[in-house]
């Protein structure tokens, strides 16, 4: 079952825990079976039946997924994690695995872009309504709760680009509805959603928990019951964790505490910079002063974290002339990786949203987004430096 580990710092919880894949390898043994041998009737009757089981068929779990899961639960002080295919499959089933026709869903308006597509599209189609509340509106959430109607409250902190923040304690504070956090851009170092009051934590686990650009996987945490109610409708979708992919994510993890450190010290430093730089209008990150929601970072976020967004001055032009113009930087979705990564929005990730809901995003036509990797910062700033000369 889970390890749970109070009495540990997050840091030696990442090295400990999720080593229940049997045997005493200490680097995680990839399972590559689909399938696994019964004793008998009545031993295939209980494997079947019994949520999560280890050894039966790979769709339903395997050992070196269910060794990535308890990890995550540990890190996240949960009862239970689920593994998925990728974060959107942990979005996707998760919402759809909880909610019905006629359900209604409070969702922030400021979201990862596939899911806002999914909230946006998706749940309308299979008549879940939806109603949208901007990041920074608290009692917005609240207010847009129907009693006996809600099933669920969805929320991302910080919020894809633009780095908004939710308040956790107050979105953890509603009854009835579940609520769901998307955790991807913080991460268990940084900020733990459950001790909020929150009941599910999700994770594109392809980012910053593997690591290393190395696997598509996701992850969602939580309550026993719920996590295996949610198992149920996941054999269904099919949006399974290759045991691969948890491997790869099992060895990256250990190195999660020094990762997010070296990343965030660095993401302060380019952040600062850029600020002071006259070719650039705005910059978004949690550990600036000029964050309009610092005070809600100091008490929710234990570090800045890797990613920043800002605004190249010039517009659209200048911002793709600036993306193409970095050397070292690499232009590449996704992020928390060990190379440093940069986005143009606009053009890329929210290129199928409608115009008015990416100006309602704060994505504007010059916006960059940057994932900093764990390059040495001094070469990182020498080529911000050059790309933002090229580009203006
Ligand atoms: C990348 C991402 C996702 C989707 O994860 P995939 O692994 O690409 O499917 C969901 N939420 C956030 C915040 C993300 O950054």
């Amino acid at each position: 079952m889970t390890d749970q580990h109070p009495d540990q710092h997050p840091e030696t919880v990442a090295i400990t825990a999720g080593r229940n894949y049997g045997g005493k390898a200490l680097a995680p043994p990839i399972w590559a079976s689909s399938t696994f041998e019964v004793d008998s009737v009545a031993d295939g009757r209980r494997l079947a039946t019994r949520p999560k089981a280890p050894e039966f068929y790979s769709r339903y779990g395997n050992p070196t997924v269910n060794a990535f899961e308890d990890a995550i639960a540990a890190l996240e002080g949960a009862e239970a994690a689920q593994a998925f295919g990728s974060g959107m499959g942990a979005v996707a089933t998760t919402v759809l695995g909880l909610c019905s026709a006629g359900d209604h869903v409070v969702a922030q308006r400021q979201l990862f872009s596939s899911t806002a597509l999914l909230f946006q599209m998706v749940c309308p189609r299979l008549g879940i309504e939806v109603t949208l509340v901007d990041a920074e509106d608290t009692q917005g959430f609240v207010d847009a709760v129907q009693p006996g109607r809600t099933r669920l409250v969805f929320v991302e902190t910080p919020a894809n680009p633009v780095l908004q923040l939710v308040d956790l304690d107050a979105i953890g504070s509603i009854t009835g509805p579940f609520t769901v956090c998307d955790s991807t851009f913080a991460g268990p170092l940084i900020t733990r959603p459950l001790e909020h009051g929150i009941d599910l934590v999700l994770h594109s686990a392809t980012k910053t928990l593997a690591g290393h650009n190395n696997a598509t996987l996701g992850v969602v945490a939580g309550e026993k019951d719920l996590v295996w109610a949610i198992w149920g409708y996941h054999t269904i979708h099919g949006a399974v964790a290759s045991p691969y992919d948890a491997a790869n994510a099992l060895t990256g993890l250990k190195t999660l505490g020094v990762r997010i450190r070296q990343q965030s010290e660095s993401a302060q430093r380019i952040a600062e910079f850029l600020e002071g730089h006259p070719g650039v209008e705005r910059v978004n990150y949690p550990g600036l002063d000029s964050h309009p929601q610092r005070d809600l970072a100091k008490r929710q976020m234990a570090l800045g974290g890797g990613s920043l967004s800002f605004d190249v001055a010039g517009g659209g032009a200048a911002g793709e002339r600036f993306v193409e113009a970095c050397r070292l930087a690499r232009m590449a979705p996704s992020l928390g990786g060990p190379e440093t990564l940069v986005t143009h929005p606009a053009s890329t990730t929210a290129a199928n949203l409608p115009d008015e809901e990416r100006e309602a995003m704060g994505i504007g036509d010059g916006l960059v987004r940057m994932s900093v990797g764990l390059e040495h910062p001094d070469d990182l700033l020498a080529d911000l430096r050059q790309a933002l000369a090229a580009s203006s």
